[in-house]
């Protein structure tokens, strides 16, 4: 039998009940964690989204009626309890709650497909699958505390230091920088795609608003199986003018201490639930250039041919010999898109750096090009035609700033901060090669 909540509204969440409120009339709402049955007690673990109480019924100190009721209650039950609060030595935090009145609220079908305690381990497809039985798991649940703690560090950061926050659209007519594969979609008439990254819009927002950041979903049609792609993700983006790879990668270096700080500070709980020990690194972060990891890739018998991007194997090896964060710089620039900067003095190499986390990449930015001529040279040069970028070609017409910027992948940093080794972990619904649902 399901019951409505009527006019019963939650008066305390479970970490606001305390010793202190011993006497006071409550009512509590969430899930059945655990029932126990002992004779003439009942004891049952309610969890709610702030934590854990204890319920406690004694057959001769509770209502017939209530008491039968309670010994229906089982797992994962929606209930609602409207009972006295009672200091107690036994209770774990010392405070117990006497029911006067529950309302089953909702029932549930078992088997459940995991167990949302986190006790019987669980396959990570299985538990994508039964996600919001997954989030229930403590670790789980920590992990998007954290992320949720992160997004607004991110974002106070940025504001604090005089960007605005833009949205970019996601729907687009052509490629924003050629390489990575599109997702087409039918639009209207036409075939349109989903964007891979706001870069070429940020990158014009600068000659209006000069600094700016998006916090917004992209989407790569590539077909990676890793544990480290997805085909949908988060990426905070920001882009400024009258700046180089250098200034931008200080911000960077800021802003990730200041998210992890904020994240020490905010999340004690969910770490510990992690069991994460979370250290901030010492800035700067350390900065190699291309050419040293090729050497350090080449010690450990993992030649990489001048001009190639790091394949996996590779970031996997530069991950056994670097722990923490580091900067690589002075990328070759057939390696990296159209629009970053050639070094003046050898134009071979680039003003781009990725930040790496050990073996992970996080983030890609660097100066960019804000002389349309030369940007169409690097077009054509990697076989892009220029007429498909005229829109953007044109701002360069109107006063473009010299700019630099940064994308950084939201998950990956939460992979790093929440130390887990599958990006899925840090996604609520992972979008990948095989997975589309739930
Ligand atoms: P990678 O070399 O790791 O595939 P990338 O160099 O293609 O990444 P960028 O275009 O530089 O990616 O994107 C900026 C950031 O966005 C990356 O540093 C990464 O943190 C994140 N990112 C890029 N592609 C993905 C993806 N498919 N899934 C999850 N995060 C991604
Ligand atoms: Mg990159």
């Amino acid at each position: 039998m399901i019951e409505e909540l009527g006019d019963w509204r939650r008066t305390h969440w479970s970490s606001e009940i305390s010793p202190e409120l011993n006497g006071k009339e409550v009512i509590v709402c969430g899930w059945v964690q655990r029932i126990r049955k002992l004779g003439k007690l009942i004891f049952v673990i309610l969890r709610d989204k702030e934590g854990t109480l204890q319920i406690t019924a004694h057959q001769n100190t509770v209502d017939s009626n209530l008491f039968e009721k309670l010994k229906k209650l089982k797992n994962e039950y929606v209930i609602a309890v409207k009972g006295i609060v009672k200091e107690s030595a036994e209770a774990k935090k010392g405070v117990e709650i006497v029911p006067k009145e529950i309302k089953i609220l909702n029932t549930v079908k078992f088997p459940l497909p995991l167990d949302p305690t986190g006790k019987v381990p669980a396959e990570i497809d299985t538990r994508l699958d039964a996600r919001i039985l997954d989030l229930r798991r403590p670790t789980t649940f920590a992990i998007f505390k954290i992320r949720h703690v992160v997004l607004q560090s991110i974002r106070k950061f940025f504001v604090k230091n005089g960007f605005i926050e833009v949205n970019t659209p996601k729907i687009i007519a052509t490629a924003t920088e050629g390489g990575t594969e599109l997702f087409p979609v039918s639009y209207f008439e036409r075939v349109a795609y989903l964007a891979q990254s706001p870069q070429l819009y940020k990158e014009e927002l600068t000659a209006a608003f000069e600094k700016v950041f998006e916090i917004g979903p992209v989407f790569r049609a590539e077909e990676h199986r890793t544990t480290r792609h997805l085909a949908e993700l988060i990426m905070v983006d920001m882009e400024e003018a009258f700046a180089t790879a250098d200034d931008v990668m200080k911000t960077l270096e800021e802003l990730i201490i200041c998210v992890l700080q904020e994240v020490k500070e905010k999340c004690t709980v969910e770490l510990e639930t992690l069991n994460r020990k979370l250290e901030i690194p010492k800035t700067p972060f350390p900065r190699y250039t291309y050419d040293e990891i090729l050497k350090v890739l080449e010690k450990e018998n993992m030649p990489i041919p001048w001009g190639e991007d790091l394949p996996t194997p590779a970031v996997r090896k530069l991950g056994e010999k670097f722990k923490g964060p580091y900067f690589i710089v002075d990328w070759p620039t057939e390696s990296k898109p159209f629009y970053i900067k050639p070094k003046d003095n050898n134009p071979k190499i680039c003003e781009a750096f990725d930040l790496m986390w050990s073996w992970l990449e996080l983030a890609s930015g660097g100066t960019r090009i804000h002389n349309k001529e030369l940007l169409i040279e690097r077009l054509r040069s990697q076989g892009l035609n220029p007429e498909s970028f005229k829109y953007h070609l044109q701002t360069f017409d109107w006063g473009m700033p010299p700019h630099a910027g940064f994308g950084l992948g939201l998950a990956r940093l939460l992979m790093v901060i929440c130390r887990v080794n599958n990006i899925r972990e840090c996604v609520l619904f992972p979008r990948d090669v095989d997975r589309l649902v739930p």
